[in-house]
């Protein structure tokens, strides 16, 4: 199948008073339509800084593209101009944000901040665009949404403030949508709401999404592949099964083991020991060195490459190597 989107070798990097920092160190990603793929790790991995360079969001200074490329539809969105990419973003490529509170405008009707882009993108009359914005509420679950569309943000709830984020980020039909870390903000009912509205919108209209988020428990629920982000590098992929279980990367076993277990009513990652690496004076070798528990020399002194466990699954760890020694994941992987 084609891919929608790709990713190739896309490196970030941000001028500060302390020199360069390598927030995305070459990643390569690729997503299909009507697919999720969710992006985890800790926070300072680089997976937001990756979703906003696909949006072309980067603010520039002190962010700049080093290199790579961001192909959507075959094309390298890194050529367009800024007038071009703001054609595409909310058009083909929409963002629901963390924060439903500051993605939307306090000021503007409900309604009004739906219509914006149905006028801008899709040159609809006001009539029609209102009409659509009715419909667009109704989809996302927001009942009596004639009356709605003339209310203000806080007027809604938490939960129903982001379905009208979403129903914004929808209503132009993107054929990618990214979704950073869309349910945090919210209460452990209104996720699962808003997750079963996602995946009911995505059966829909075959919307391509990018998730974005620190909680795996989001990501069993949604995605169909995943990519594990760390240092500014993706340290591996797979299918969701495979992720889960039969992961091969030190790192993703820590994620897992941190991972609350069913009964376990806390929603939040337990931590890994250790720190991220400091990007503005990256590894040379395996970003994870400094934290894992199966470190071998090798390990400081060579970025591992990618050994390919199926077609799907990709592993950044000299632990696959042949000559490596054979290391079993611990027994706290697992839900
Ligand atoms: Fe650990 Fe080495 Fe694998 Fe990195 S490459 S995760 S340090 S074993
Ligand atoms: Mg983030």
């Amino acid at each position: 199948m084609k891919n929608i989107l790709e990713l190739k070798d896309l490196k970030v990097s941000f001028d500060t008073f302390s020199g360069e920092v390598q927030a995305v160190r070459g990643v390569n990603l690729t997503l299909q339509k009507g697919e999720t793929l969710a992006i985890v790790g800790e926070s300072g991995s680089g997976k937001s800084v990756t979703s906003k360079a696909i949006m072309g969001l980067i603010p520039s200074p002190p962010g700049r593209i080093k290199g790579g490329e961001i192909n959507f539809e075959g094309k390298n969105l890194l050529n367009y101009s800024k007038r071009d990419m703001q054609k595409i973003r909310g058009k083909e490529i929409s963002m629901i944000f963390q924060d439903p509170m500051t993605a939307l405008n306090p000021t503007m009707k409900i309604g009004a901040q739906i219509m914006e882009g149905l006028i801008k993108h899709q040159s609809m009359s006001k009539k029609d665009a209102k009409q659509r914005a009715i419909e667009l509420l109704e989809l996302v679950g927001i009942p009596n949404p004639t009356a709605r569309v003339e209310q203000y943000p806080h007027q809604f709830s938490g939960g129903m403030r982001q379905r009208v984020v979403i129903a914004i980020a929808l209503a132009c039909n993107p054929k990618v949508l990214i979704a950073d870390e869309p349910t945090t903000a919210l209460d452990v009912t209104i996720q699962a709401q808003i997750l079963d509205l996602m995946r009911d919108l995505q059966e829909k209209m075959e919307t391509a999404i990018i998730l974005i988020t620190h909680d795996l428990g989001v990501v069993a629920n949604l995605a169909q592949k995943v990519a594990v982000m760390y240092g500014g590098k993706v340290v591996e992929t797979g299918t969701v099964d495979e992720i889960f279980y039969n992961p091969k990367h030190p790192y993703t076993w820590g994620l897992l083991s941190s991972m609350p277990k069913l009964h376990n009513h806390s929603n939040k990652l337990i931590a890994i020991p250790g720190t991220p690496p400091d990007l503005s004076d990256p590894p040379k070798g395996c970003p994870f060195a400094a934290r894992c528990p199966h470190a071998m020399e090798v390990c400081t002194e060579y970025m591992p490459d990618y050994f390919e466990e199926s077609d799907t699954q990709k592993t950044a760890c000299w632990l696959l190597d042949e000559r490596a020694p054979k290391v079993k994941p611990p027994a706290t992987i697992g839900i």
